[in-house]
């Protein structure tokens, strides 16, 4: 039995897992600078030669010195041997002394606790310091962010910009990645027409194509733009052929459905097979999964909100994982509904809803209102997906998944 003779519609988890499981991640690399290394895959665990900090050095602006130099009790007065700004190497601390220190300057050795300024009487000479001062304050020491020989990043880690710094912290000044996903988006359809143009009866402008680019975009993959092709079979198979020959992975939207102007499941069964179809994802049942001459291809839905869900939840991590990356399933949050789903859904639903705290600080869920597979506009006013559970029921005051869409469409 091929997958389209299937009676039922294939449940979320289990297409992801097939598809998870069909993906073969890219193995080329290249290097690239830290500093234009967002959202690229690591091709490489990254190891930390130095330890950062490389030294002891002061959290503070103030005076450093041994604490077995201070008195029992009461204030103690010491002399002042050194001055050490950031980026001077200090000399060792002569035994009964104290030196005057500022913010990220090496702590002497011989040193072992710094006194913030403010807590301090001094002058050119001498310092007096507070009673009991605690051996050790302020002292941030060698290697308490990282250890020399650590492993600070691991091969499939998607770097985020707090990762550049990280990297950079290390000394580590380019890193090899995988070379970026080629995927080629296409619209099929025959009342399409580009933003920028008149519209003519019977058309609508092509938002697919759009919520595709910055989709792609935004996961950092190399997204070629094949444009829009007509409602015919030689023309779907023509594109499909020119980008199989182009891309690692083709995203196309339109055309999967049953009517006889849907061409392209029919195409991709002619040009290579079709291993998935029709999922239990609302909005987005008609999404088909397969090859074309050997090349993934995800064919979406046309209808815009089911393209927007169907990309983010299910075309994805596909790609992802196709780009070689890990961690990349989101994690739902939960959050206290504030509407009602009294029946069980019969496809897992992915309600574009908002998110917002009460008086408590307790999130909450509200639907962003009208949930038509047709509706771009609550896409765009949410900021998340309320998750109606295949066969579950949303009451208002209990707990509800939540996907921020921060997690799922970068
Ligand atoms: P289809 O699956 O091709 O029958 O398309 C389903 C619905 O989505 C139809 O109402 C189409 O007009 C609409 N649609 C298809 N492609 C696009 C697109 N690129 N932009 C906006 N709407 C589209
Ligand atoms: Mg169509």
């Amino acid at each position: 039995m091929s997958c389209c003779d299937q009676p039922g519609l294939i449940p979320v988890e289990q297409a992801l897992e097939k598809l998870l499981n069909a993906a073969q991640p890219i193995t080329e690399t290249e290097m690239v600078a830290v500093g234009k290394a967002l959202g690229r895959v690591l091709a490489a665990d990254q190891q930390s030669t130095v330890d950062v900090p490389p030294a002891d050095n002061s959290a503070m602006d103030g005076f450093a010195f041994n604490s077995v130099d201070c008195k029992e009790s009461g204030q103690t007065t010491l002399p002042l041997s050194q001055r050490i700004p950031a980026g001077v190497a200090p000399q060792s601390l002569q035994p009964g002394t104290a030196a005057r220190i500022f913010t990220g300057a090496e702590v002497p050795s011989g040193a072992d606790t710094v006194i913030m300024q403010e807590n301090c009487q001094w002058d050119s000479d001498q310092v007096i310091l507070p009673a009991e001062p605690k051996a050790g304050d302020n002292v941030r020491p060698r290697g308490q962010d990282i250890q020399s020989g650590s492993i600070i990043m691991c091969r499939g880690h998607r770097i985020k910009p707090q990762d550049m710094g990280l990297l950079a912290s290390v000394g580590i000044a380019e890193v090899p990645v995988y070379r970026r996903l080629k995927v080629a988006v296409l619209s099929t359809g025959d009342e399409l027409v580009e933003p920028g143009s008149d519209l003519p009866p019977g058309h609508i402008y092509n938002s697919n194509r759009y919520t595709l680019a910055g989709l792609m975009e935004a996961q950092g993959f190399d997204y070629i733009d094949l444009g829009i092709v007509p409602d015919n079979f030689e023309a779907t198979e023509q594109a499909l052929r020119k980008a199989a020959a182009l891309a690692d992975c083709i995203v196309t939207s339109g055309g999967v459905s049953v009517g006889e102007e849907d061409h392209v499941k029919a195409c991709v069964e002619k040009l290579g097979s079709l291993d998935l179809w029709r999922l239990a994802i609302k909005p987005g049942k008609p999404l088909a999964f397969g090859n074309v001459l050997g090349t993934p291809i995800l064919g979406l839905p046309g209808n815009p909100a089911a393209v927007f869900v169907t990309c983010a939840i299910v075309a994805r991590p596909f790609l992802l994982k196709t780009q070689g990356a890990n961690d990349i399933l989101p994690t739902p949050i939960q959050v206290i509904a504030d509407f009602d789903r009294p029946k069980p859904a019969k496809r897992q639903e992915y309600l574009r809803a908002m998110l917002s705290l009460d008086e408590n600080g307790v999130a909450h869920a509200q639907i962003a209102g009208n949930q038509s597979s047709g509706v771009l506009s609550t896409a765009s006013v949410g900021n998340g997906f309320a998750v109606h559970s295949l066969n579950g029921t949303i009451t208002a005051g209990e707990p509800v998944p939540f996907l921020l869409f921060s997690d799922v469409l970068y």
